[in-house]
């Protein structure tokens, strides 16, 4: 169903994402390394994630690192450890042939218990060499292992050297893929480092897919298909009008379909009651950003209320702040560009989500 508000695992849920599920097949089938699956929140990148996943022939593990460090405030080896060997074990067929030999190969690593899809470990193990037991046994398998790290920048935020093992990794073990999603484009990029010759995979290749918004034509398209998949005839200007709001977010176009088809909010009700759960999202995901500094508010209210220049916005957040020094509140707006909050444009700085941008205002 198109207007599940949970991201969609299986093909005929996800709209319209054909050419971008063939470029990561091809990425895979090629035996790619290293795997980018970018856009802004509510593109659908952990949708593509799961069915492209599902459909594919390879063994695989998925981590949703976002929810991992928010549930423990860090990421640590063991857990991560423990995530990567059960998801991926779990991703075999039970009682399979492919099951068994691999939990063969990795009841090798020391200190491993294993039981099922469960995981112990006697000791803090090494992921190292956990990668490498997995790899090794892809190779005699003659598969590739897909390595699936869903909002991969908050990776960075580990404390530990994950750059590096991701390196290690990509140099040395080849029948791994690592596939890192990122809603956080620019700290996506930081934390990976390829152009950064201090950083341990500076210099590597990495196939980047990017999602982009639906345009009007397909926004249109995908709340229609919905609405007649439930059997519900809605205006043709009614549509137009949810676009006008929503834009090409299909986040937000499947929640509206969600609110009004299923939910049978009247037009108007099935919008407000949109705003007012996406107000409670995006504060919430703007929560630990704003718990670094206050300031950012204040930037991106400047940007929602309609100042799209450097000076007006500087000047409308030392009216709220007090004075700020340029060189400062240009690495602000830098760090807003890379958490995806602000994009850049020829004339100026937008917030590039109109829902976002709405809940901003206030
Ligand atoms: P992201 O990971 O980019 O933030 P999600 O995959 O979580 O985005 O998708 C956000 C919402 O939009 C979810 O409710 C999901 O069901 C829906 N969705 C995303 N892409 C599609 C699509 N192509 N077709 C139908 N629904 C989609
Ligand atoms: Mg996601």
């Amino acid at each position: 169903m198109l207007f599940d508000l949970q991201p969609k695992t299986k093909r005929e849920d996800l709209y319209d994402r054909e050419k971008e599920l063939s470029e990561f097949k091809e990425a895979l089938d090629l035996g790619e390394r290293l795997v980018l699956l970018l856009g802004i929140r509510r593109l659908g990148k952990s949708s593509l994630l799961n069915v492209a996943l599902s459909e594919a022939s390879y063994p695989y593990a998925k981590i949703d690192v976002r929810s991992m460090y928010f549930t423990r405030g860090s990421i640590p080896q063991e857990i991560l450890a423990k995530r990567i060997l059960s998801s991926l074990i779990e991703s075999l067929p039970p009682s399979g042939k492919l099951r068994l030999g691999m939990t063969e190969a990795l009841s090798s690593i020391r200190g491993i218990r294993l039981s099922g899809v469960h995981v112990e470990f006697e000791k803090k193990p090494d992921l190292a060499e956990i990668l490498e037991k997995i790899d090794s046994w892809a190779g005699s398998e003659g598969r590739r292992v897909i390595i699936g790290f869903d909002e991969a920048q908050y990776l960075r935020l580990s404390g530990i050297q994950y750059d590096g093992l991701i390196a290690y990794a990509v140099d040395n073990l080849p029948n791994l893929t690592f596939v890192l999603t990122g809603s956080e484009v620019g700290m996506l990029h930081d934390f990976l480092g390829l152009d950064n010759p201090k950083k341990p995979l500076f210099g590597r290749y990495a196939r980047e897919i990017t999602l982009e918004r639906f345009s009007r034509e397909q926004s249109i398209g995908f709340l229609e298909t919905g609405f007649k998949e439930l059997g519900i005839d809605i205006s043709p200007s009614e549509l137009e009008r949810a676009v006008d709001k929503l834009d090409g977010i299909v986040g937000w176009l499947s929640m509206y379909g969600y609110l009004r088809g299923i939910q049978k909010l009247p037009e108007r009700d099935a919008l407000n009651e949109l705003f007012h759960r996406a107000q409670a999202l995006v504060l919430d995901e703007l929560s630990s950003l704003l718990s670094h500094s206050k300031r950012y508010g204040f930037i991106l209210k400047a940007v929602a209320m309609g100042n799209e220049r450097w000076s007006d916005i500087k000047e409308y957040l030392e009216f709220k702040a007090g004075k700020i020094n340029d060189s400062k509140f240009s690495s602000l707006l830098k760090n807003l560009v890379k958490y995806g909050y602000l994009d850049k444009s020829a004339n100026g700085y937008v917030i590039p989500d109109p829902v976002v941008e709405e809940v901003i205002k206030g």
